[in-house]
């Protein structure tokens, strides 16, 4: 709310006749940006427009009791003449820093980011996700998504095995007579002379001998890219709880949510005071146990009501008492 009523304020200045947008935020008369606690003001590279957001600051400032952190502020500025940087740094009294600087990760620079600001920021965003996981089949647990090193494995492997089962196109025969010339094909190794791409198709060959496509191709079966790729995987238990998640009945947002549930991974209090995040672990709800996956779902009786009564409408006589993952 006390946020709201900044906006209000910046808004009313960005009417004012002397204030200057920042260029590319004219159009959406875009003067600041807020998120949480933490607040981004900019206008165009003068110092009164500076002032007029300042003295903005000020007015919320004095009503609400709540002051900028003088050590966590900064003033940037880009393309400014000197004496304009300088008044702006007399009349706030914060210290100028260099662009870019970074935001929750993100590097805030007033050009395109380039590749390595890119990399960083992937980096962080992937961290900690486990992909082996995620690409696992719904039936495994996983949420499905394709594991793209197997599926080009297999996709090319389509290549070797139409070698080794002598189809009619002209590379195959070009192959053949250039490279192969009468030899056994799934024992062929690659001439240390031999490009680049018939190096790796024996590569992938010699990776896929547990398929045994040597006596696949005898027996002249169509070769299909999606089975090699599912033979190519680790075979993996089954989990008993995906049809439950991954049913149409449910949303997309529910799925997700109830699959990190399962799998005890949802951001519940007893993980972020672990994390040094939250200052308690105390469930928000019933304040009466720390909030646990257990407890959030099945233990706290705010959610044993809810349970119990969606439970007695659709008419499941059962009483879940625990939360398991099995
Ligand atoms: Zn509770």
């Amino acid at each position: 709310m006390c946020m709201d009523y900044l906006t209000r304020i910046l808004s009313y200045i960005s009417e004012l006749d002397e204030y200057k947008f920042f260029t590319v935020c004219r159009s959406l008369k875009l003067n600041h940006l807020s998120f949480a606690d933490d607040l981004l003001m900019f206008c165009k590279g003068e110092a009164k427009s500076a002032y007029l957001l300042l003295q903005g600051l000020k007015l919320f400032s004095e009503t609400t009791c709540l002051q900028a952190n003088r050590q966590k502020s900064a003033i940037y500025c880009t393309a400014m003449e000197a004496s304009e940087i300088e008044r702006i740094e007399q009349f706030s009294g914060f210290k100028r820093e260099q662009l870019p600087f970074r935001y929750l990760g993100v590097p805030i620079s007033p050009k395109k980011l380039n590749v390595v600001d890119c990399d960083l920021l992937v980096e962080k965003m992937t961290r900690n996700i486990k992909w082996e996981d995620l690409c696992r089949s719904k039936k495994a647990g996983g949420v499905g998504f394709r594991n793209i090193t197997i599926w080009n494995k297999a996709a090319v492997a389509k290549l070797v095995w139409h070698i080794g089962c002598q189809k009619d196109d002209l590379w195959v025969k070009w192959v053949h007579s250039f490279y192969v010339k009468g030899r056994n094909w799934w024992d062929f190794p690659a001439p240390p002379g031999a490009s680049w791409v018939l190096k790796y198709l024996c590569k992938v060959k010699n990776d896929l001998h547990q398929l045994d496509m040597a006596n696949w191709s005898m027996m002249n079966q169509v070769y299909s890219i999606k089975k090699v790729y599912t033979d190519m995987r680790e075979s993996i238990r089954e989990v008993t709880w995906a049809s439950g998640v991954w049913n149409r009945m449910n949303l997309p947002k529910h799925k997700f949510i109830l699959w990190l549930g399962i799998q005890g991974r949802l951001k519940t209090k007893d993980t972020l005071f672990l994390h040094g995040i939250s200052p308690d672990n105390t469930c928000c709800i019933c304040g009466n146990a720390g909030e646990t996956h257990d407890h959030l779902f099945f233990g706290c009786e705010f959610s044993k009501q809810i349970l119990y009564a969606r439970l007695d409408w659709t008419g499941i006589p059962c009483r879940p008492r625990h939360y398991s993952n099995g």
